[in-house]
């Protein structure tokens, strides 16, 4: 694929994870993030507090909290957004 086409190529919202690939699935989950207003975001440092957590955590799979159903990735970033579990 040409860098023309990458840079053409679109995210769809109907689109499965599987059909991302790994660097467009970073590039929406930092395109989210950005999105977030600094008050509804929770610092770097905490925010990679938080994921620290989530991968020890037997709940994670793939990214995907099965406690809940989140992103943990998308989740974490949230400063009103807590862990089901309550490990943050
Ligand atoms: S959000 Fe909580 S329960 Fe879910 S994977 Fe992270 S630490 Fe585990």
């Amino acid at each position: 694929m040409s860098d023309i086409d990458k840079k053409d190529q679109r995210i769809c919202k109907k689109c499965l994870l599987r059909d991302f690939d790994e660097a467009a699935y970073e590039e929406q989950i930092r395109r989210f993030i950005e999105k977030l207003s600094p008050g509804d975001r929770v610092s770097h440092e905490e925010y990679e507090k938080r994921l620290l957590v989530c991968q020890s955590c037997e709940s994670l799979v793939t990214g995907t909290c099965m406690k809940c159903g989140c992103y943990v990735e998308l989740r974490a970033a949230g400063k009103n957004s807590r862990c089901p579990a309550k490990k943050w």
